[in-house]
């Protein structure tokens, strides 16, 4: 998967978004006094279906969670992809450039080794490591655990390990791969890690990848890692992973918890069986590993009423863009340093067995094993199957005793009871949601039924479109409806310039994926297609690559006048997509007007507009028939 899918798939625009604006709920929809203009009516809306947003008001624009970012942030494409990708764990370096020689790689593990013995011993020696020394003792670590997982500390200094390892005969660039130390754009070189708590993170294998660290002032961030480096892959890592695997096989058991701390001290407590997911989410890189040593996986994770809240956002998305796949908790760092918080998301989890220990409000791991390990047995032992948790952590957000509330609750368990395949399970959470909202099994079954027969018909539906459509676009996948008219009009439009002369009605704004439009938009400015590669981020070169070397998939025509008109036909359904999603957005806004009872003046604007879309429509139809297409 490219890395800009990759982004996509575990970033959720509700939430960042969130973390900018206040967003209340809105049908299935929320909206906001708009961020980008000023206004005393809301006309701001995000779409967590179709993880899009709408001004409708002064700016009358809309888009993805890239250009959400681009426009708030006032950055570039590249910026927000960093960004994101810095969010989701998600490596910009690119598979090519990753796969270096094995020989290579040796020599950074080895270089991260000897920084963490370098380290370590500071820890143990150095005067200026007494503050590191007393936050270990004071938050309960033996020396033991302490050598176990070679803690260290990293000096006030600006170059203090680049001294000692330029003169272990190592070379400042080698150093600069490994993620130790850092370049400025002006060359000079420094210290990436300093006056920290350090603690080496190692692979599956036992070799140091990288570091973690941690700040004993109240300088900020509290927290930082290692870059992303050939050998250090934030997404696949799990802290602790090559002293519990052993256990975790002989247990057939593996607890996942959000912290070192909470590692350390379940370690120095015998549970072995203990890991940390790094604070990101949890990746299917990360999944995959555990999956190889247990099928039983035990989330330990903080659930605090942030948490909840999104975990209910969660559901509604992650129903939407997934199928057959199991709801799993992802703790989800809050952005920017809003503090932590979690979400179901799905993986893909074959034979699986997932379970949530309900930790009290507030605690983490780390403090109740440290005060109670009876208290955390118990829990462990209590822990409930993740869509047990689910439903309960939905039905507690609502009053049960409300007829609308209980089909809240109903309208988002639904969706998700109706991925349990074995009948008797889904039976059993059936009877487990009508007991909690006191509704009969009968109207429940009935209901579940309901949705099924709807769910059906809309893939039906969705069916006969594919096939109805035009013969070049029928062999487009499946998956993705408007994706591959994107990419093939792209296509088209790299590989044979002349082209151009039909894209006057190409707005960008037809491009629903930002990358589409980011390539559109810099194409426009840069015809040739080598030039045009050479303004590109490294990012959006490997996506080129991989949408021009996808042309068997899409073939495209000998003959110029079909390519042509291929073109032609793919502006015509990006257009007409384009207006009916404006449609779509302005019905659920007039739906939702008309449920407040109330209309103001931001409703005569959307009037003119739909006039607009309306004609629009029409347009796109009439000329549609014209064609005979
Ligand atoms: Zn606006």
């Amino acid at each position: 998967m490219a890395v800009i899918d990759e982004i996509k798939t575990r970033v959720d625009i509700v939430e960042v978004v969130s973390n900018y604006v206040s967003l209340q709920k809105a049908g299935r929809n929320f909206q906001a006094l708009c961020p980008f203009h000023a206004e005393k009516h809301p006309s701001f809306f995000v779409f967590p279906e179709r993880q899009s947003w709408h001004c409708f008001g002064a700016c009358n624009t809309g888009g993805d969670v890239f250009s959400f970012l681009m426009k708030k942030e006032n950055i570039d494409f590249g910026q927000a992809l960093r960004l994101l990708a810095e969010r989701t764990g998600v490596s910009l370096v690119s598979d090519r450039k990753e796969s270096k020689t094995d020989e290579e790689n040796v020599r950074l593990f080895e270089i991260n080794e000897v920084a963490a013995e370098y380290y370590h011993h500071l820890l143990k020696t150095n005067r200026g490591a007494e503050v590191a020394r007393n936050y270990l003792t004071q938050r309960g670590l033996l020396p033991q655990t302490i050598d176990n997982f070679q803690l260290g500390f990293s000096l006030d200094s600006w170059d203090s390990l680049l001294q000692y390892l330029t003169g272990k005969g190592y070379k400042v660039e080698e150093l600069v791969t490994a993620g130790l130390i850092a370049e400025k754009e002006n060359k000079n070189v420094y210290d990436w890690f300093r006056n920290k708590l350090m603690f080496p993170i190692r692979n599956i294998d036992g070799r140091v990848v990288g570091f973690g660290a941690r700040a004993l002032d109240e300088s900020l961030p509290k927290y930082i890692n290692s870059p992303q480096t050939p050998i250090f892959d934030k997404g696949g890592i799990i802290y602790g992973i090559d002293r519990a695997k052993l256990a975790i096989r002989k247990q057939d058991l593996a607890i996942i918890v959000e912290g070192y701390m909470d590692v350390l001290m379940a370690h120095q407590n015998g549970w072995e069986n203990v890991v940390a997911s790094m604070g990101t989410a949890i990746t299917e890189k990360q999944f995959n590993v555990l999956r190889k040593l247990t099928k039983n996986l035990l989330l330990a994770l903080d659930a605090d009423v942030a948490g909840e809240e999104a975990t209910r956002r969660g559901i509604e998305i992650a129903i939407e863009t997934s199928e057959k796949r199991v709801p799993m908790i992802m703790p989800v760092k809050k952005w920017p340093g809003k503090g932590k918080t979690t979400k179901i998301d799905y993986l893909k989890t074959p034979d699986m067995n997932v379970k949530v220990v309900k930790l009290p409000s507030g605690k983490d791991p780390d403090e109740i094993i440290k005060e109670d390990i009876l208290l955390w047995r118990a829990l462990v032992e209590k822990a409930v199957p993740v869509l047990d948790f689910v439903v309960e952590s939905v039905v507690s957000q609502v009053d049960v005793k409300q007829a609308r509330d209980k089909s809240l609750a109903v309208d988002r368990l639904l969706p998700i009871i109706s991925k349990v395949e074995d009948p008797i399970k889904q039976a059993h959470y059936i009877r487990v949601l009508g007991r909690k909202l006191d509704i009969s099994e009968e109207s429940l079954q009935k209901a579940l039924k309901g949705y099924e027969i709807q769910e059906h018909r809309k893939l039906r539906q969705e069916a006969e479109r594919q096939f109805s459509s035009a013969p070049f676009i029928a062999q487009f996948s499946r998956s993705e409806k408007f994706r591959p008219v994107e990419e093939y009009c792209l296509a088209l439009l790299f590989q044979y310039p002349e082209l151009r002369t039909e894209i006057e009605g190409l707005r960008p704004e037809y491009f629903q994926y930002t990358e589409n439009r980011e390539l559109f938009i810099q194409w426009q400015q840069n015809p040739d297609l080598a030039s045009f590669r050479l303004s590109l981020v490294p990012a959006l070169n490997e996506y080129l690559d991989q949408l021009l070397s996808e042309g068997s998939r899409f073939p495209i025509p000998q003959k110029e006048n079909e390519r042509r008109h291929n073109l032609i036909e793919c502006i015509r359904r990006l257009k007409e997509r384009w207006l009916k999603a404006l449609a779509v957005e302005r019905e659920e806004l007039l739906s939702l007007e008309a449920e407040k009872g109330g209309v103001d003046g931001q409703l005569s604007k959307l009037e003119e507009q739909g006039l607009e879309v309306s004609t629009g429509l029409k347009e796109v139809f009439s000329k549609q028939k014209g064609k005979g297409i």
